[in-house]
């Protein structure tokens, strides 16, 4: 029986889904009159929004959850609640396990109105696109979409998010506009695959029409994160060519490069096809950056593989990339395949790909001293400024960190959520440096 006015801290694990997931909770919680407190010591409900994505995940998951029991069990917590993909997955086993926790919901998404009941409140419809923004407020995240209809080998997405599911067009704008108004200059498209939307709505893919809808709305940026390449729409490079503030930029996660392995991993794409994309990619878009993301350890890799793929990153040179040790999860379509790799020799390729890329991220970081660059500034600290380009996603790529200016302009005359003319002066692998030279009159028209 809970006794004392609701207080609540809302624990957010995971990726930027959930955060959208957060950010839209804290909306309606406000709109119910409720408090959220950014202290977990001032607050008496505790909500933990989890992640189940990989091994490593869910051990988070759970370990905050018995934080949170153990809080409740000192007598500072009336109430524990837990929801998101781990509450899920797992439901039944998390009830039989952790059973102090008061209630598990399912996917943060599709049990706010749940959660807010059992609160004592009401989700309310009229709020669709309000959302209080947990990140710095000059950007944030625009999630287009639930869910994903693949079903690669490797990822329980699917079970624990169900099938893509678009959101309106007009509820996204609308959504934007809101973002827009709050002063964010650079919004972040995130949904499992970007490249499905609209399927499922209105009979067609119409991620192109629904960027150029986005991009009207007149941000500064737009950034597109998570492109499934097999049956890549190739409509919308043009667009991200030719409209100013779609950035230059795209996240496609290719995952592997030898053909066996893209089949066991049912990606839809060989090993030749991705090198004729990517190349595609950089034909029609010039200027465009690419991100990627690799597991590696895979069940079906050999070593000889393995190398295959390190002659493709050698190859394709990508500007960002980021690797995973293969996780084997439970009722996945490759869980039968075991996990012959082991832990040890997994981390081993982790190392070894990384290093390769590292020097390549090294080179691509020095082609671009003595440029120009419009920076958008994230955050000041000791009077420092750490900004970011067009071609890095806040949180997950480089930085530009600004120690000395020119032009009569210092760290301390700068300001988080604004852009400056950076004339970029050294570079490390993951880092870049520079001094302020002017403030750009328009950031890309
Ligand atoms: S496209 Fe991404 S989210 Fe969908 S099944 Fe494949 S890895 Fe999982």
């Amino acid at each position: 029986m809970q006794t004392r006015l609701p207080r609540i801290y809302i624990d957010t694990l995971g990726c930027s889904k959930n955060q959208v997931d957060s950010e839209v909770f804290i909306a309606q919680a406000k709109a119910n009159e409720f408090e959220m407190v950014s202290d977990i010591e001032e607050a008496n409900v505790l909500v933990i929004n989890t992640c189940g994505f990989i091994e490593d995940a869910k051990q988070e998951s759970i370990d905050h959850i018995l934080e949170g029991v153990a809080l409740k069990k000192e007598g500072k917590l009336d109430r524990l609640l837990v929801m998101g993909c781990l509450s899920d997955r797992y439901m039944k086993d998390l009830k039989a396990d952790i059973p102090e926790v008061d209630h598990y919901f399912g996917s943060s998404h599709t049990s706010l109105p749940d959660v807010l009941r059992e609160l004592g409140g009401r989700y309310r419809k009229e709020l669709v696109g309000e959302r209080m923004l947990t990140n710095p407020s000059h950007y944030a995240y625009l999630k287009i979409s639930e869910g994903c209809d693949h079903t690669c080998s490797f990822c329980a997405i699917p079970i624990m998010r169900g099938g893509h599911v678009s959101r309106p067009v007009d509820d996204l704008v609308t959504e934007a506009e809101k973002l827009k108004t709050k002063g964010v200059r650079e919004l972040v498209l995130i949904g499992q695959d970007l490249t499905w939307y609209g399927l499922d709505l209105y009979g067609k893919r119409i991620l192109a029409d629904l960027l150029k809808r986005l991009s009207d709305v007149g941000f500064d940026w737009i950034r597109l994160q998570y492109a499934y390449p097999a049956r890549f729409p190739t409509d919308i490079l043009p667009v991200i060519r030719d409209r100013q503030n779609i950035c230059n930029y795209l996240d496609m996660p290719v995952q592997h490069a030898n053909s066996e392995v893209l089949k066991s991993m049912r990606r839809g794409i060989n090993g030749e096809r991705m090198r004729e994309l990517l190349h595609r990619i950089r034909d029609e878009v010039p200027d465009i950056r690419l991100r990627t993301t690799l597991i590696v350890g895979y069940p079906t890799e050999s070593r000889e593989r393995f190398e295959e793929l390190v002659d493709f990153v050698k190859e394709i040179r990508f500007h960002r990339m980021g690797c995973f040790a293969y996780s084997q999860e439970e009722a996945t379509p490759a869980w039968d395949l075991g996990d012959p790799v082991s832990a040890v020799e997994k981390q081993r390729r982790v190392r070894e790909i990384m290093a390769v890329q590292e020097e390549i991220s090294r080179e691509h970081n020095l082609a671009l001293v003595d440029r120009l660059l419009p920076v958008l500034v994230d955050r000041i600290e000791d009077g420092i400024a750490y900004g970011r380009t067009e071609w890095d996603t806040p949180e997950v790529d480089n930085e530009v960190i600004i120690q000395q200016a020119v032009n009569g302009f210092s760290s301390r005359d700068l300001h988080a959520g604004s852009f400056y003319n950076v004339r970029i002066t050294d570079a490390e692998a993951f880092d870049l440096f520079g001094s302020i030279e002017s403030i750009p009159e328009h950031i890309r028209g």
